[in-house]
């Protein structure tokens, strides 16, 4: 591959999901030649529609977890089921993305000598005891429940990381992404922001999982491509864990409240079953991002939510 204007090319595995495609666009948007490897398990080609057009841009439409040679600078894995529902409903392709993919991720971030960025998870925390969570908490996972193909296939992935880092000297940066929301979720994504837009919108009822006390904290998706860019050029970030999130914890039924509230909906409330293992609070402690990366969360989520209820709308 031919570098771009900058001479640096880029490898990001799930490219074209979610945040992935974020990513891509704000590597082009530096001058990066970018290589997307996705086999769209969950990802949507339109994702990277403009990408498509650049000059720089090439897709490679292929699972993660056969072999992979490149010719890069540098290697973003993100390529994995992110939610719950997809998780749960493809188990054993979720943990071999995190295993086979991570363990091929690391064996070229070898071969090349170059840093590699681990999308991790703060699923390591499982269910946890300590609020907020920091990098030090070793979390409390239940290892063979529904979420634990993801639960634990993030935390293997970190290991063997460790292990390469260790073993091989591999410039490795583990971040552990908390819940991230923006446009391109799609419709049928499962995970709680989508979902209560795309009810309210809809006029339909939002589907509460338990009680909802449980709180999440949400991290608009700008900030989170941000974040992932300085744990690539920061030079301190090597051989670091680092979270990456947005500290405003709220409770599920606040949030449903909030988005009724924001789209004018008069939808009603279904309150369903809690999903076993589901975490009861989820907060990030991003004091180390701050002080590592000089890193903050900008947007809040009463403009962040208007981003994405903006694009549902446009969606039909
Ligand atoms: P997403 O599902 O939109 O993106 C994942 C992408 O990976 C998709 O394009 C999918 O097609 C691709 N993919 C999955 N398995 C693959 C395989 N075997 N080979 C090639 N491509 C494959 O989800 P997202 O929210 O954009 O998440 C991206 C990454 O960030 C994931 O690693 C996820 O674990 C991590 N993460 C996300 C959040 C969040 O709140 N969005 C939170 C924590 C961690
Ligand atoms: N949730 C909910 N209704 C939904 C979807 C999710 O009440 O329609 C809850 C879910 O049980 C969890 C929280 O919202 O407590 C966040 O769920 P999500 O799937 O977005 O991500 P998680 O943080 O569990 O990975």
């Amino acid at each position: 591959m031919v570098a771009g204007k900058t001479g640096r090319r880029a490898l990001v595995t799930g490219g074209g999901g979610f945040i992935g495609s974020y990513l891509c666009d704000e590597l082009l948007g530096r001058d990066y030649r970018v290589i997307c490897v996705d086999n769209f398990l969950t990802g949507d080609p339109s994702n990277i529609k403009e990408a498509m057009g650049h000059p720089d841009f090439s897709l490679e439409e292929k699972d993660v977890t056969d072999p992979m040679d490149y010719e890069v600078d540098c290697i973003f894995h993100l390529a994995s089921p992110a939610s719950p529902v997809d998780y749960v409903n493809m188990p054993i392709k979720t943990m071999l993305a995190n295993a086979v993919g991570t363990k091929n991720c690391l064996e070229l971030a070898k071969r090349l000598g170059v840093r590699i960025i681990l999308s991790s998870t703060s699923e390591v925390y499982g269910d946890p005891e300590v609020s907020p969570q920091a990098e030090d908490y070793f979390g409390h996972v239940n290892p063979v429940g529904p979420r634990s193909c993801y639960d634990e296939g993030k935390r293997f992935a970190e290991a063997l990381c460790k292990a390469y880092e260790r073993e091989h000297d591999v410039d490795v940066v583990i971040v552990r992404i908390f819940n991230t929301y923006g446009p391109r979720m799609r419709r049928e994504d499962g995970r709680v922001i989508p979902n209560f837009v795309r009810q309210a919108l809809a006029g339909e009822p939002l589907t509460i999982y338990g009680d909802g006390d449980q709180t999440r904290s949400f991290c608009h998706v700008s900030d989170m491509v941000r974040g992932l860019m300085l744990a690539l050029s920061n030079p301190a970030a090597g051989a670091e864990i680092v979270n990456l999130g947005n500290p405003n914890e709220m409770r599920v039924i606040d949030l449903a409240n909030f988005i009724r509230q924001k789209t004018g909906s008069t939808s009603s409330m279904e309150f369903k079953e809690f999903p076993q293992d589901d975490p009861h609070m989820r907060r990030p402690d991003i004091s180390k991002a701050m002080r590592l990366l000089g890193w903050a969360p900008e947007v809040d989520l009463e403009s962040g939510l208007d981003d994405v209820i903006e694009w549902f709308r446009r969606q039909g």
